[in-house]
């Protein structure tokens, strides 16, 4: 666990072990990896909203998982485990219906698709690496977490 997105993080630099706000290691893992699935459906859903695609559905999936990591605003180990299978559903069919109407979404060609929107759930729960200290550069992390909180 590696959690520093609120002004009570431990020392001032990141809540490792257990959160100050009392939340577990495997709730902010499970959250981490509910943020990485919503990064697999933004990829899609930006190809969507090009198309004049996007359902409101998906949009409020987002909102609301995104909330749900929030500080004290969801501890509960079942609805992140249960929002994750229905974020790659959710993922996996927007992919299917863009390549049904014949829409390139680079992920046949593999073409600049980012890892997220082709992780597979049997891959996401043994992975370590999703969470904030997965992207090494620290300007580059913080720019990441910034528009993570930011939305
Ligand atoms: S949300 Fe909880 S775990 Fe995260 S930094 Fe704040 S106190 Fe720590």
């Amino acid at each position: 666990m590696f959690c520093f997105q609120c002004q009570e993080t431990s020392k001032g630099t990141g809540c490792t072990k257990a959160g100050v706000c009392g939340k577990q290691g495997n709730v902010a893992d499970l959250q981490d990896r509910l943020i990485y699935v919503l990064k697999g459906i933004a990829y899609y859903n930006s190809i969507a909203r090009k198309h004049g695609s996007v359902k409101s559905s998906t949009e409020r999936f987002m909102l609301d998982s995104l909330f749900s990591t929030l500080t004290n605003t969801n501890f509960s180990e079942s609805t992140f485990e249960e929002r994750i299978t229905e974020g790659i559903k959710i993922r996996d069919s927007i992919r299917t219906e863009l390549e049904s109407k014949g829409i390139d979404t680079g992920t046949n060609t593999n073409v600049n698709v980012p890892h997220p929107a082709t992780v597979t759930r049997d891959e996401l729960d043994v992975s370590e690496n999703v969470g904030v200290l997965a992207t090494d550069d620290e300007d580059i992390r913080s720019l990441r977490e910034l528009l993570t909180y930011g939305v």
